[in-house]
């Protein structure tokens, strides 16, 4: 079985004192539930600028924490001002690094030939990337709900091979911080599509492998229902994952 993967992207929020507060609150709330983290991992997305504390932080108090970045460039070093190299968050003890998120897509015109260059990047240095794909509400009235994510997930598969790791975050636009997430029912009707997807174009060790999370709107109140779904494995979590006891819950799936 595969192991549920409950992710906080936090975006752009919380600087980094901020940031060891809120882990710190997260690591006595999850303690004070019970939680088990052999069944679910949880993983944190902060800012750049908050990941060495964020890693200082998980590594003196023997947090039970995965650490990613938010982005990662498709170049390795040199003459890219500004950017971060997969290399770098790698030597902050990163597993996991977002790509395609679609505020990246949409605000920084990332295309899917940019995402691919960057979850080669990732794989490079040996962090797992969360390729994130979703369809617009344009995209849902005119070409339906499975159509774009399916393209975005074909256009990184035909460039990286069956035996890397990768982890699929499925996000519809339209139900990122709108308050209206997908139904349960959509959720895993796409996640199995984005599972087919991998099957046919990589074959069935990577397709049962790997880790197709839901994303937009997750709150404590819905998350049961995604994660009942046989092909949604977790969840990536903006606004709810700000808040330590929403968070908490969620990753308890209640
Ligand atoms: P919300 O949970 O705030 O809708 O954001 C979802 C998201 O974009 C996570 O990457």
């Amino acid at each position: 079985a595969r192991r549920a993967l409950i992710a906080g992207n936090w975006k752009m929020n919380l600087d980094h004192l901020q940031s060891i507060a809120l882990v710190q609150k997260l690591a006595w709330t999850l303690k004070d539930r019970n939680f088990q983290s052999d069944t679910v991992e949880v993983a944190v997305f902060p800012p750049f600028t908050d990941l060495r504390s964020v890693q200082t932080l998980i590594a003196a108090d023997k947090l039970d924490f995965s650490l990613g970045g938010q982005d990662l460039s498709a170049h390795d070093s040199g003459a890219h001002t500004g950017d971060i190299s997969g290399s770098f968050l790698k030597a902050l003890a990163c597993d996991y690094v977002l790509v395609g998120h679609s505020e990246r897509r949409a605000n920084h015109s990332e295309t899917d030939q940019v995402c691919l260059a960057k979850v080669q990047a990732a794989l490079r240095h040996s962090l797992t990337p969360v390729l994130c794909v979703g369809e617009t509400a344009e995209d849902l009235e005119t070409v339906g709900q499975s159509a774009v994510p399916v393209a975005q997930l074909t256009a990184v598969l035909e460039g990286i091979s069956a035996e890397d790791e990768i982890v699929v975050a499925y996000e519809p636009v339209w139900a990122i911080g709108s308050g209206t997430p997908a139904t349960a029912e959509q959720a895993q009707e796409v996640c199995g599509v984005l599972r087919d997807t991998i099957r046919t174009l990589h074959g069935d060790e990577q397709a049962d492998r790997t880790r197709i999370l839901y994303g937009g709107s997750v709150k404590s109140s819905n998350i049961a229902g995604f994660m009942r779904g046989a092909d949604v494995d977790g969840a990536l979590v903006g606004g709810a994952s700000l808040d330590s006891e929403e968070f908490a819950a969620i990753a308890q799936f209640e």
